[in-house]
């Protein structure tokens, strides 16, 4: 079976994004459990946590159909000390909020090497960073997101995040979560049969389906191998609608989150009904 929904507002509190979810006939959604734009928050109610259980519980999602997405300031492979400390502090308080909420997993960008270290040492300090977090906090799984490669991030080619899981103490408890429109960026070319074929291959035998936890589906404004990251509405890119048409057939992606990220909120709904008329 196939649960999608999109990342929704959790605005005025994290017990708002379910009911948003609900709204759009999502069966699976992704949120910021705090402002993506600060460092630390103020720690969650109790108020709050019971009534996103509730409204999870009332809606019927599942903690497993749930993909929280951390802050965009956190680097886990910084160069610097100072950066890299602040990151994994904050990365650590983000891991706790989901275990508080009773959430699993905890989606991610590995991280950027900001031109001043190689990737092969970024990786090895975003692995680092991920086995002390793991270390701090029980139950949940940190996914580790492709990017398109934009500026320095690393974590656009699938051996990236190949090399991050290999130094992860324990693997029950890391995965990744794949964004279409990053993979296209980054130069898999999922927009033809062939290519979609080639790339899921390729990503089977680098990383291996046991490690997908979730998807993110956008379409793409920008071309293949641009390393632009640029999401698009479903149709109204440059990756186009077959990639989603041979997804929705395709069981490798059933029992995982599959979330929308794409520009036009007011489609989401649409977009959603359209993925699910693609798996009849
Ligand atoms: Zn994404
Ligand atoms: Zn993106």
């Amino acid at each position: 079976m196939k649960y999608i929904g999109a990342h929704v507002s959790a605005q005025g509190g994290v017990e708002n994004a379910p009911i948003n979810a609900h709204s759009i006939g999502a069966k699976a959604f992704a949120l910021f459990t705090k402002n993506q734009r600060q460092w630390m928050a103020p720690a969650l109610t109790q108020r709050s946590i019971d009534a996103f259980r509730s409204a999870c519980e009332q809606y019927g999602y599942e903690p497993q159909y749930i993909l929280p997405h951390d802050s965009y300031l956190i680097n886990l492979g910084h160069p610097e000390t100072e950066g890299l400390d602040k990151s994994r502090q904050s990365f650590i308080g983000e891991m706790q909020r989901c275990e508080a909420l009773g959430l699993t997993r905890l989606n991610f960008h590995p991280g950027s090497h900001l031109r001043t270290i190689d990737i092969d040492t970024c990786l090895a300090r975003i692995a680092e960073s991920i086995n002390i977090a793991l270390e701090h906090t029980r139950g949940v799984t940190a996914v580790i997101e492709n990017t398109a490669g934009q500026g320095s991030n690393v974590g656009y080619d699938f051996a990236h995040l190949a090399a991050i899981i290999d130094r992860i103490d324990d693997k029950s408890r890391v995965g990744v979560c794949i964004d279409t429109c990053h993979a296209f960026a980054a130069g898999y070319d999922l927009s033809t049969d062939e290519g979609y074929h080639r790339t899921w291959d390729e990503f089977d035998r680098i990383i291996g389906f046991e490690y997908l936890r979730g998807m993110h589906l956008n379409d793409t404004k920008k071309g293949v191998g641009s390393r632009v990251d640029r999401h698009e509405s479903l149709g109204q890119g440059i990756l186009g609608i077959r990639c989603f048409q041979l997804m929705m057939q395709d069981p490798r992606f059933d029992n995982i989150p599959l979330i929308l990220e794409t520009p036009n909120e007011d489609l989401w709904e649409e977009e959603i009904k359209l993925l699910y008329s693609m798996t009849k």
